[in-house]
């Protein structure tokens, strides 16, 4: 039995102040939920503020993104020693505002995935199609090569330290998500390609999330497809309301 994991991507908003509001709204809503697992992702300079806020709880924190190098002239990058200091436990890789707002390319994906892995850190993968590709019916073969040249970098070991989300770019922050059968279809998809390749054991055992427009009225149906293990949530995480109903919705 996986258990639901709820995850928000606050992004690139909030202040330290809202930060941290935001965070002990939750905390004091599900700090001690043990049904489902939830973690929030505030932008680097909240980390620590969000944290203090944490402690405690049972809420997870994490990082929106890492350098797969553990130090050294990289300006502007944080590396996952840093991010492990700053006591994350998760980190976003492969989000599709870095691979395509940003033209972070497969092989960066495949390096910060396997150095956050090999750090310790739990990575939260984002694979998904665009519209176009979906329209010309491409989508496994975008998610086929996405997986192909990521996850296959890893042992079936490392593997239990990933949570793949499935976001297809067309329904992120459009306010069009997927429909709970896409979302099925796609998931169980996935989780069929990890059952070739690590063995059916590691595929029933990973958890597979959906993210793309989640919000309070549409994630139960989600959640309630058999191969949905969860949520990752932008744009419904930064209103305390909606993240919470969102969390008490994975408890099925
Ligand atoms: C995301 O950023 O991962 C996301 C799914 O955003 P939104 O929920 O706003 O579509």
């Amino acid at each position: 039995m996986r258990k639901k994991f709820v995850a928000g991507n606050w992004k690139m908003h909030t202040t330290r102040q809202t930060a941290v509001h935001l965070a002990q709204q939750i905390v004091e809503a599900v700090g001690q939920e043990t049904a489902v697992d939830v973690a929030v992702c505030p932008p680097f300079p909240y980390l620590l503020p969000v944290r203090e806020v944490l402690a405690g709880s049972r809420i997870a924190l994490g990082a929106q993104n890492v350098h797969p190098e553990p130090q050294g002239a990289f300006t502007g990058e944080v590396s996952p020693v840093m991010l492990l200091d700053c006591g994350c436990q998760w980190v976003i890789i492969g989000h599709s505002e870095r691979r395509r707002g940003l033209g972070e390319a497969h092989e960066f994906i495949r390096r910060k995935l396997v150095a956050a892995v090999q750090h310790g850190l739990q990575a939260i993968l984002c694979i998904g199609e665009t519209k176009q590709e979906r329209d010309d019916s491409q989508t496994f073969a975008i998610l086929r090569a996405q997986l192909q040249d990521s996850v296959m970098a890893l042992t079936a070991d490392q593997l239990t330290k990933v949570v793949l989300a499935y976001e297809p770019v067309w329904a992120i922050g459009t306010g069009v998500n997927a429909t709970p059968v896409q979302a099925q279809e796609v998931h169980s998809w996935v989780r069929d390609w990890l059952g070739q390749h690590f063995g059916s054991g590691v595929a029933q055992r990973l958890r597979i999330l959906y993210g793309g427009s989640v919000n309070s009225k549409n994630a139960a149906s989600l959640l309630a497809q058999p191969d949905v293990d969860g949520v990752l949530v932008g744009g419904a995480s930064l209103q305390a309301m909606e993240f919470i109903t969102i969390v008490q919705a994975a408890k099925g």
